[in-house]
């Protein structure tokens, strides 16, 4: 049985004051939810205030980015070895913003998830279609490319989570559904099963992320392939992220 796992990422929201009031709620009504893998993940520029308020806590650091090289002259770019350094167990690779908003392709992250490993990052990998996508019936071609064309058979699976998020229901208030996201998240199942076998396959944190709400948040955990979400906007208010993180909990019980 996977253990649920409901990350949530803070794209470029939260000052530091904002940051320690939600990490605050969180902790407090988190605080015997065991059944469930929760990560938050900040702004860089909150890492370390998160990784202090969370210190004692189950809540795992996440952050939402990193570069590929371990120093040098790369301005504003950050090393995977600060990001360890600032109290993160976690980073998001791949998310579809990255991808669109700043040209991101198969072939950096495809340098980016062996450094982050490499310097003791767990790596949650994003990927998915666009809507012109989807209705040109490419969505399995994109997704097996974005898998492809990335992870290698010497990366160690047990140290990756892959987040479904198809773009058009990223931060649109449109959503997947049930069905569709299990029909992807078993396509991809599929696809880790051939890479590194069955029992890879099997072990698998996959996640679903596309305007994950507590409306629907238990009939996507319903579905027999998705392992938890990745979420954006609902994550920002601390009794919307409780209540799909208790979803994911009654999901797997
Ligand atoms: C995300 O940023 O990964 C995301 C899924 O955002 P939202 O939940 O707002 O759609």
């Amino acid at each position: 049985m996977r253990k649920p796992f409901v990350a949530g990422n803070w794209k470029m929201h939260k000052a530091l004051g904002e940051a320690r009031d939600l990490v605050g709620s969180l902790k407090a009504e988190l605080a015997s939810e065991t059944r469930v893998t929760v990560a938050v993940c900040p702004p860089f520029t909150a890492l370390t205030v998160v990784a202090a308020e969370l210190q004692g806590t189950a809540i795992r650091l996440g952050a939402q980015n990193c570069y590929c090289e371990g120093r040098g002259a790369f301005t504003g770019e950050i090393a995977p070895a600060m990001l360890r350094d600032a109290g993160c167990s976690h980073v998001i690779i791949g998310h579809s913003e990255r991808r669109q908003l700043f040209g991101e392709r198969n072939d950096l992250l495809a340098r980016k998830i062996p450094a982050a490993l490499e310097a003791g990052l767990d790596v949650i990998y994003c990927i998915g279609e666009t809507l012109e996508q989807r209705e040109a019936g490419q969505t399995r071609d994109v997704v097996a490319a974005q898998l492809d064309e990335v992870l290698t058979r010497e990366l160690d699976p047990t140290r990756l989570t892959l987040a479904y998020e198809p773009v058009w229901a990223i931060g649109t208030g449109r959503t997947a559904t049930p069905e569709q996201a299990q029909e992807v998240h078993a396509f991809v199942r599929q696809k880790v099963g051939a890479l590194w076998g069955p029992a890879a396959a099997e072990a698998m944190t996959i996640q679903y992320g596309g305007s994950v709400k507590p409306a629907n948040a238990a009939s996507l955990m319903a579905c027999p392939d998705v392992d938890g979400a990745l979420v954006g906007g609902a994550c920002l208010v601390a009794d919307d992220f409780v209540a799909i993180i208790r979803a994911a909990a009654e999901a797997a019980a």
